[in-house]
This record gives C-alpha cells, structure tokens and sequence, in this order.
C-alpha cells in the first residue's frame, strides 16, 4: 500500500474512533458540533490524497479513499442528526440519518478495506427503528427514456461500466435524463427513503407525521426528497 495511504488510514481509524464517543443522544452538543468540525476537515484531506493518487493512476488506492470519504460523511451525518434531535427537529434528523445509511452503502461499495465497519451499517438501521416513529414512503413508478452512465457520460448500458462499481475513486450511477412518471404507490421498503408522507389530515386536522404537532398553514409540498 502506497505510503501516504497508510498514514492516512491510521489517521482515519484514530479520528473515527475519537468522533464515535459523541455519538450518543446524552453528550454534550458542543462536542458533537466539533466533532462534525473535525470529520469535515478529515473528509478533505481524504479528497486532496484521492485526486494525487488518481493522477498517479493508482485505482484501487483511489477506490479506497473513496470508501473512506463515504464513510467520514456517514459519521458527519449521524452527528448531525444528534444536534437537529435536540434543536427539536427530527425532520431533519431524520434525513440526515438516511443520508448517513446511503454514505455507508456507498462505502461498502467501493472498497473492502471498510468491511469491517458492517455493524456500523447495522446501527444506522437500529438506530431509524428507534428513533423515529414508521414513515410511509413513496415510490414512483418511472418509464426511463434516458440515462447515461456517471462515469464516461455515454448512453446507460452502452459502456461497460456498473452502477454500484467503483471506477478511479468515483461510484458509477446511471443518471435519469428522461423519464415519464406512471404512478407513486406508498411502500413499505423504497428505494428513496428521503420520499415520505409529511402530514396527513384527519376530522380537518392536519398534522406533522414525525412531530404530531397540528399545521395550521396551507402545505406547498405534501413529500420531502
Ligand atoms: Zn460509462
């Protein structure tokens, strides 16, 4: 392993271990807000280290920063839903968690090197079960008419890279440039758990779904994403 990489990743298991310790609804918001500090400054280094080794051409190397950035920001991200739970906001608490879950796959995706941070992933969902009352989620049923590949721009399914692989420190995605909406059903395991029923009414009531707390002003949206 390339020298530079290996301090790097000493760096990364010391920080991530430090950070964790506020990863508890009952420390101190000032230490969390600094620990979140702290992964931003360490998710750059990650990303200044990440472009030297793809101009070295170094792919695996790449990869594996890559991984590691993902998994600072799932960490940034669970710190921030501990800070918006106790500024009373769980609506953004919530996505910030489902932002922390998808960073985790994404890690997970791009190098085995953070295999072994799958309990990690486990307590991201424990956590949603927990925290949060169940959501109802909306799922759009789309007909694609055009998507390219993130990595090269060519037509999706046309160059032989896959969604979901890593390529020189970057996740391949197929981007929807077109598409026709059909329906949106409510599911209980989307794909987009950032899209879910905010409020509903009953008896003339309206209410927030997280909060129960009654709104009295006219909706604009119905869903977040
Ligand atoms: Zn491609």
């Amino acid at each position: 392993m390339n020298e530079n990489v290996q301090v790097f990743v000493e760096q990364f298991n010391e920080s991530t271990i430090d950070c964790q310790k506020f990863c508890f609804m009952a420390r101190g918001k000032e230490f969390q807000e600094e620990a979140v500090q702290k992964l931003v400054a360490l998710k750059q280094q990650a990303s200044d280290l990440k472009a030297e080794l793809i101009a070295s051409c170094d792919e695996q190397s790449a990869n594996l920063l890559l991984s590691l950035e993902e998994a600072i920001e799932a960490l940034c991200y669970e710190l921030r839903m501990w800070i918006a739970l106790k500024e009373d906001d769980p609506n953004s608490a919530w996505d910030c968690l489902i932002s922390a879950q998808s960073a985790m796959l994404t890690a997970i995706q791009s190098h085995s090197a953070v295999s072994h941070l799958e309990g990690y992933v486990q307590r991201l969902h424990f956590l949603e079960k927990i925290l949060f009352p169940p959501q109802t989620f909306l799922s759009p049923g789309i007909v694609i008419e055009e998507s390219k590949c993130s990595i090269c721009g060519e037509e999706y399914g046309e160059c032989d890279h896959l969604k979901g692989k890593p390529y020189m420190g970057r996740i391949c995605a197929k981007e929807i440039t077109k598409a026709k909406i059909r329906e949106c059903s409510l599911v209980e395991e989307p794909a987009n758990r950032h899209a879910r029923i905010l409020r509903f009414t009953d008896g003339g009531i309206t209410r927030d779904v997280m909060t129960w707390r009654i709104i009295t002003e006219t909706p604009n949206e119905i869903v977040s994403d």
